[in-house]
């Protein structure tokens, strides 16, 4: 009879195929971009559960982001049914999450812990910084912060740390001392910052061996995606979780616990030693782009030494782009000496050739991507099937600004920062002094928010009063009166504290059982409302408030969608949750829109067509990777990161100027963009067209490169070797006759607003850009009115009415 995994192994070539059948403790498959990498490990669970070789609930699965994770659990669904229930997939983060909400006790820590994102990080450290005048030995808060990430992804704590560190240099001695108090006023807060949660679990593992094996007889098969970016902390949590349960201790009996964890025991042979977790990685070396978070690619290259006896795959047949894409790709990554030479292939055919197009300005650029976005689109492409790339988030400035005039529909993906806007930390604040009361930094925070004239000396009386007693900053504020502050600041904080303490109620029952989780939603509006937060908002005639009230009141959307997809979600799970929404993840569906986000964000993804924009020296490579050891080829990665992301149609732009923290700077077009065949791109738009039309100056014509056609697009003479390749105006590289005006700058530094603009069918308009046209239809009501206009000269054209640049005739 077939093998009950039979239609699972069906498409595959053979060596994915091998990577799903192979049983065994350990397997290594590298490969590059495209190849199936993330599609084999998804099989390869699959296949796990299609076969009964293991529960549900005896699989974790790692992704790099929770995106990813909804992905791979829908698609496991997909292949098999509803049996995905139980299973663990998900980020590192979630997963440590998951153990620390149900072990944290062991270790003197309440299940109720808070997760402090990296900006709350930060107000802690800031804090600490001042208090030990660290900035006095040049330590930065944002230095400080990034050092103490670092050793904690090396699970070095202050103490460790200060054995091998120079402690005769006083900046060290701060460091250290800031590093301990920072740990301490954590554990204070009974709360964890993100590196925490790995490292934390990882001591949680080795100090607790009984809680280690309760884990490592849950799961009996770890699979990591993206493994090349996994840092010393997660190495170490892989290898914990994968030890043979029972070496140190006698097992702990485990009641298998409620909730999340549904634990079914795995049959083991009787007698039979028992043997740790298999452990399946997927990786690929060039595609690390995290080494500064400590992403370590030794993890790849030594796992054969790790894991002796690991059988190691291969997949070299790319599934995603044409072999024009690919080519460019495996032409840049090649550059970078000491890899191991893969060569991808694919056996689509050529497709088109990629597209390259050089702006005056970066609004130029953006016009660029924005018409060429509008014609694949007429063209039939969905505009979810659309993604535009950049190095740095601030690059996203410009073409919003352009896409909201061309109404292209848009979405920032791991840029919306929703979080971390001051309302909506306040409001998270409110929700975390009732979930965490021992959390002092929120209960600081919404101490005068809104003003209820409660200032530093209040707040000092108050810790200090917490401090004699013994008691938590939060339970101070039940003592109103005893702190000796005046009447008037006395009743504030004795409201606060009432307010706190219905919440509490209402949130948290006393008798200690789970409430529903639509209290979070009411909580939160118990909270904002009775706290005078909301009114004071309301009161207000700052136009911003407007918009904090948009977002409290999406926050509060987001609490009723919470409830309904977990019934008996509690607030510490709301908390969890969006404390774990990282970087790379959105709530909201993008599938009608065109995606925006950088090429870090990108990884993993797969789009039909690709922006990759600001192909510039000093963006990628990044200013600050050339001096830093292995910099550039990180950069590089990035880059092949970005372009192989793209299945059928790669754009790569750049702009000859652009204007970036208040400067004007010249742009030189990247050095990977020299490294791809000049045959392979097609440009619109070369530098070499720029100069004629344009008529820039002449050090920019010296220094820039020559037209197309030559061995490579640019010739090699005219790159800078390395360095810093982009100069302000007024260097001496440029002349100082040479003006920004001789590239148009064509947007306003202010979107237009047209107010109510009346406009309608036959009613001629003039555009700044496009010229004089006629309406065609409007559609969309107030301020998302579109006119349809038919340009004399540009053609068809969709504009929203309130901000396009438009008046009519
Ligand atoms: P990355 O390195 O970018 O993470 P990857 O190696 O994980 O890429 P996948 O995302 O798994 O690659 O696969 C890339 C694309 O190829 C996906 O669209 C996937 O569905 C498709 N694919 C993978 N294997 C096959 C196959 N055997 N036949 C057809 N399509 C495949
Ligand atoms: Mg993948």
């Amino acid at each position: 009879s077939p093998r009950p995994d039979a239609d699972l192994l069906e498409g595959l070539n053979p060596q994915q195929r091998e990577a799903v059948e192979y049983r065994g403790p350990a397997l290594l498959i590298v490969a590059g971009a495209g190849s199936g990498k993330t599609s084999v490990l998804t099989r390869r669970i699959a296949s796990l559960l299609r076969t009964r070789e293991a529960w549900p609930s005896q699989i974790l699965a790692i992704t790099f982001t929770n995106k990813a994770a909804a992905e791979m659990r829908e698609r496991v669904g997909a292949l098999i049914g509803d049996t995905a229930r139980g299973m663990w997939i998900s980020t590192f983060h979630s997963a440590c999450v998951r153990i620390l909400r149900r072990e944290a006790e062991n270790f003197g820590f309440k299940t109720s812990f808070t997760i402090y994102d990296s900006g709350d990080s930060r107000a802690l450290v800031k804090r600490l910084v001042k208090e030990h005048e660290a900035d006095r030995y040049g330590l930065t808060p944002a230095a400080v912060q990034g050092k103490i990430s670092k050793l904690k992804n090396e699970l070095a704590d202050a103490e460790s740390y200060a054995r091998t560190a120079n402690m005769s240099d006083p900046a060290e001695r701060v460091f250290v001392e800031v590093f301990a108090d920072y740990q301490r006023a954590l554990t204070r807060a009974n709360a964890f910052d993100f590196d925490d949660l790995i490292a934390q679990t990882v001591y949680l593992f080795r100090a607790f061996p009984k809680v280690a094996d309760v884990y490592r007889r849950r799961f009996r098969h770890v699979l990591v995606d993206e493994y090349q970016d996994t840092n010393h902390a997660q190495y170490a949590l892989i290898h914990e979780l994968t030890r043979p349960p029972g070496e140190g201790d006698e097992p702990a009996p485990y009641d298998g616990g409620g909730g999340m964890m549904i634990f079914e025991p795995a049959p083991q042979p009787a007698g039979a030693a028992e043997a740790g977790a298999s452990l399946t990685v997927v990786g690929d070396s060039d595609q690390s782009i995290y080494a500064f978070r400590g992403a370590d690619i030794r993890n790849i290259s030594e796992f054969e030494r790790d894991f002796p006896g690991a059988k190691v795959v291969l997949l070299e047949q790319n599934y995603r782009s044409t072999q024009n894409i690919l080519s460019a790709a495996n032409a840049v990554i090649s550059n970078n000496f000491d890899r191991k030479e893969k060569k991808l292939w694919t056996d689509v055919g050529a497709g088109d050739p990629i597209v390259g197009f050089t702006g005056y300005s970066q609004h130029d650029e953006a016009q660029f991507v924005a018409d060429e976005i509008e014609a694949l689109h007429r063209g039939g492409l969905a505009y979810g099937d659309v993604a535009v790339f950049y190095r740095t988030n601030s690059q996203s400035r410009a073409l919003e600004e352009i896409f909201i005039r061309s109404a292209l529909p848009y979405k920032i993906m791991g840029g919306t920062k929703f979080y971390e806007r001051a309302e909506i930390k306040d409001a998270m604040a409110y929700l975390i002094a009732v979930a965490n009361p021992t959390d002092e930094m929120a209960v600081r925070r919404i101490l005068n928010k809104p003003r209820r004239g409660i200032g530093d000396v209040t707040e000092t009386a108050i810790a200090r009063y917490a401090a004699e007693q013994g008691i938590s900053f939060r339970d101070a504020l039940a003592n109103a009166s005893a702190l000796g502050v005046g009447p008037k600041i006395q009743a504030a904080i004795t409201q606060l504290d009432a307010v706190l303490a219905e919440a509490t109620a209402l949130m948290l029952p006393p008798s200690g059982e789970i409430a529903p989780s639509t209290s979070v939603a009411d909580g939160l509006a118990l909270l904002l409302n009775k706290s005078g937060y909301m009114d004071a908002l309301r009161a207000s005639r700052d136009p911003q408030d407007e918009a904090r009230l948009e977002n409290l009141d999406e926050l509060v959307s987001v609490t009723k969608e919470f409830a309904r997809n977990n019934p008996d979600g509690t607030v510490i799970d709301f908390l969890t949750e969006v404390a774990l929404v990282s970087d790379a993840d959105d709530l909201e569906d993008a599938s009608g829109s065109v995606s925006l986000m950088t090429m870090h964000t990108a990884k993993g993804l797969e789009y039909d067509a690709v922006f990759v924009t600001g192909v510039e020296e000093d963006l990628i490579p990044h200013r600050i990777s050339a001096n830093e050891p292995g910099g550039p080829a990180e950069e590089r990665r990035l880059f092949y990161v970005g372009i192989t992301r793209a299945r059928k149609k790669l754009h790569l732009s750049l702009a000859m100027t652009r204007a970036q923290f208040g400067e004007v700077t010249v742009a030189m077009p990247s050095r990977f963009l020299q490294e791809i065949p000049a045959e392979l791109i097609d440009w619109r738009q070369s530098p070499g067209d720029v100069n004629s039309r344009g008529g820039g100056s002449r050090a920019l014509n010296a220094r820039r490169p020559g037209a197309r056609g030559g061995s490579s697009n640019w010739g090699a003479r005219s790159l800078p070797e390395g360095g810093s390749a982009s100069r302000r105006f007024g260097d001496d590289l440029v002349p100082k006759s040479s003006s920004i005006d001789r590239f148009p700058n064509r947007i306003p530094a202010k979107v237009r607003d047209n107010g109510d603009l009346e406009l309608a069918p036959g009613d001629r308009i003039r555009h700044d850009d496009f010229g004089e046209g006629r309406v065609d239809a409007v559609t969309g009501e107030g301020a998302k009115r579109i006119a349809h206009v038919r340009f004399d000269a540009a053609g068809q054209k969709k504009l929203l009415i309130k901000v396009a640049p438009i008046v009519k005739l």
